[in-house]
């Protein structure tokens, strides 16, 4: 079992204070929670550095990513340090996730910025983010009812952009420490949310 927050800014989001030093710190102290993906807006340019500051420590995994700003709402794509083409249409994102064996999850469907319900009419998106550190719980509610509808996986992220959001919430996932089969994991349904304040989804 492993223990991972899905949805982190760093200061390579403009909107974000999160240094790639710091999270690794965390992940460091944490005493459960040793996986995090960087998703910062429209950019790649921490999961470089960040993956490299990590590699000296064989317990932490940085996962890269990146929330994509469709032209519908956000998407995070997990497991790619490459940008999509544009445009970028949500079912093009879909699609490319799945091209490279990364993994498509709308983020925070139901709050400013999510795609709401046009997730219904997409083809094989992978996940919705049903437990977003920063959204309402009705929001989060009517998320994990459209991930129940469509039969497709739930995920958890912080949404962090300072570094107390961090770990807020977080996924148990079912696998090892490793990339791909925690990307497979999530895809597969063995994965649950968890709200550190309440103890369950
Ligand atoms: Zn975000």
């Amino acid at each position: 079992m492993i223990y991972a927050d899905l949805h982190i800014h760093t200061m390579y989001s403009s909107d974000s204070i999160i240094q790639p030093k710091t999270l690794i710190d965390m992940l460091l102290k944490h005493n459960f929670i040793k996986v995090a993906a960087i998703t910062d807006h429209d950019s790649i340019r921490a999961c470089k550095i960040t993956k490299t500051l990590a590699s000296d420590y064989p317990d932490i995994l940085i996962i890269p990513g990146v929330e994509i700003s469709t032209t519908a709402g956000d998407m995070l794509i997990i497991g790619t340090e490459e940008l999509p083409p544009k445009p970028w249409n949500p079912q093009d994102i879909i699609d490319y996730a799945k091209a490279i064996d990364a993994i498509s999850i709308a983020a925070h469907p139901y709050r400013l910025y999510g795609m709401g319900d046009t997730i219904k009419t997409l083809q094989n998106i992978d996940a919705i983010e049903i437990l977003n550190g920063g959204s309402s719980l009705t929001a989060n509610q009517q998320a994990k009812q459209t991930a129940k509808e469509l039969h497709i996986s739930g995920t958890a992220g912080s949404d962090a952009h300072q570094t107390t959001d961090l770990f807020n919430v977080y996924n148990k996932i079912q696998t090892n420490l490793n990339t791909d089969n925690i990307l497979h994991a999530i895809k597969k349904g063995l994965i649950t949310t968890v709200h550190t304040t309440t103890t369950n989804t």
